[in-house]
């Protein structure tokens, strides 16, 4: 997984170094703080963020500002601090749509119906466990056909939907 400019995968590879080279475990806040940081930046990664995770790095790095014994800990907590209030926005897309725009957290992806290849057959739809695929059959002799998308926040990612296109209209982005 290469960080690119993903502003959190960014802070996430900057953590595990310092908590890996610099930092000793002399204090709690920092050595306790750093490691959780690390939890909680894992999980956003992976597309599992919780809505509270940015209050929660932003107390965590706060405490660690307040109350480490040397400037190595407080400098890492103010790396954290800083790309969470200059990148809030990336952070919300990946808690909340699980969504990298710089496409660097691998397993943050979603799936799209591509409307120029769909032959809105309906397969996709039929096979969904999830329930996530919206849109009607082509019926000849309509012409508001409801066009197929998947709703992101719904799908699992299982991948049954590719398997079925036959138009292979489905993309993952
Ligand atoms: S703040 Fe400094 S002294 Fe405390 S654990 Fe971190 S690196 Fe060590
Ligand atoms: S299976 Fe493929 S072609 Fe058929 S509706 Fe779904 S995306 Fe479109
Ligand atoms: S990947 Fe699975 S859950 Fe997502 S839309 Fe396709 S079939 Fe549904």
């Amino acid at each position: 997984m290469s960080s690119d400019g993903c502003p959190v995968l960014i802070v996430l590879e900057f953590l595990k170094g310092f908590a890996k080279d610099k930092m000793c475990g002399k204090c709690l806040p920092c050595m306790l703080g750093t490691v959780r940081m690390i939890d909680v930046l894992e999980r956003i990664t992976n597309g599992k963020g919780e809505e509270e995770d940015i209050v929660l790095l932003d107390e965590i790095s706060s405490y660690i500002v307040d109350t480490a014994r040397c400037k190595l800990g407080k400098d890492a907590a103010t790396f954290v601090k800083d790309s969470l209030s200059s990148s809030k926005n990336e952070y919300e897309e990946h808690i909340k749509d699980k969504y990298c725009a710089q496409k660097s957290c691998e397993t943050i992806v979603s799936y799209q119906i591509n409307s120029e290849k769909c032959t809105i057959c309906g397969a996709c739809k039929e096979v969904c466990p999830e329930d996530a695929i919206v849109g009607e059959k082509m019926v000849s002799y309509l012409s508001d056909n409801k066009p197929y998308y998947i709703k992101n926040k719904k799908c699992t990612k299982c991948g049954e939907c590719l398997a079925v296109c036959e138009a292979d209209a489905i993309e993952i982005v």
